[in-house]
């Protein structure tokens, strides 16, 4: 696969996971996000390779494992500098994290571990924050974009602005559900944030590259939205557990989860939504008879 590009140096790889690549100084090349999996990272690598390209660094959106998962692959065989911002890091380098906080921090049983929630461990030299970085003579601004994970990052290179999973694409919009969200309060700040974010051209991480976002990001601010209004509508009827909260929300969105893994991702943003609900004073919760229950405040 020939590499893309965006502008001046900027290229991408298309793929399920798009990966972003800055050539440097001296053939080397800057990745952000390398896909899932051991293939992918061989994918990318060969890819490079044809391009005369080897890698220096590897900028991470965020820890999940179709992002990170060729990371390890790539840094074995190159000793490429990996960046990744500090909550996402610890998943990085300790995957297992990822599947105890999906089990709400308890063991998780094996049926998690699955590659997508927990690829293999990759060492993070450097902790991104906010700010500016220089890798192989490139400027590179780290854009926090929390919301999706709780330190998801955005990579502003040359007027491109890679979004990682902070924005979602028109194929997620065309039929909506309940895509994951760590904290639905700053995913609605991000949303926010980008509409007036000066850039020229944006890279989605399953989406084509485009010259403007503007209604994807009312689309996905609205969709959030819809699920709160939903959700005030559910906490009407009065007192109940979040199973009975998340098995309406399914029943709207045509939701039919068979996977513990795809109940626990749906559970958790769930939970995303009823903390914003609780921190914004529209909710509320009840201890009776050893029961959690959720109305409105
Ligand atoms: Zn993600």
């Amino acid at each position: 696969m020939p590499l893309q590009r965006l502008a001046g140096p900027v290229h991408y790889l298309p793929g399920v996971t798009n990966a972003g690549v800055i050539i440097g100084e001296g053939n080397q090349a800057i990745l952000i996000d390398t896909g899932s999996g051991d293939r992918s990272g061989r994918a990318i690598l060969r890819a490079l390779d044809e391009a005369g390209l080897r890698p220096s660094a590897i900028m991470s959106t965020h820890g999940h494992g179709d992002h990170t998962g060729g990371h390890a692959w790539i840094v074995e065989r190159t000793g490429a500098r990996v960046y990744a911002p500090g909550l996402d890091a610890v998943v990085l380098e300790q995957p297992a994290w990822g599947t105890i906080c999906l089990f709400m921090g308890a063991e998780p049983p094996p049926e998690l571990a699955v590659p997508r929630y927990a690829p293999r461990p990759c060492r993070v030299d450097v902790l991104v924050e906010e700010g500016v970085y220089r890798e192989a003579g490139v400027t590179i601004q780290a854009v926090p974009l929390h919301g999706h994970t709780g330190s998801h990052t955005g990579y502003l290179v040359e007027g491109v602005l890679f979004t990682g999973d902070a924005v979602e694409g028109r194929r997620e919009m065309e039929a909506p559900k309940l895509s994951y969200l760590h904290s639905v309060t700053c995913q609605l700040a991000t949303l926010e944030y980008l509409r007036t974010f000066p850039c020229e051209r944006y890279l989605l991480a399953h989406d084509e590259p485009t010259a403007e976002i503007g209604g994807l990001l009312e689309r996905n601010l609205a969709h959030i939205h819809n699920v709160i209004e939903l959700l005030l509508g559910e906490l009407a009827a009065g007192p109940q557990p979040a199973a009975d909260l998340l098995a309406a929300v399914c029943r709207h969105y045509g939701l039919a989860p068979r996977h513990l893994r795809d109940y626990a991702l749906l559970h958790s943003t769930l939970h995303s939504y009823l903390g914003h609900l609780l921190t914004t004073g529209q909710a509320r919760y009840e201890l009776a008879d050893g029961k959690l229950l959720w109305t409105v405040a």
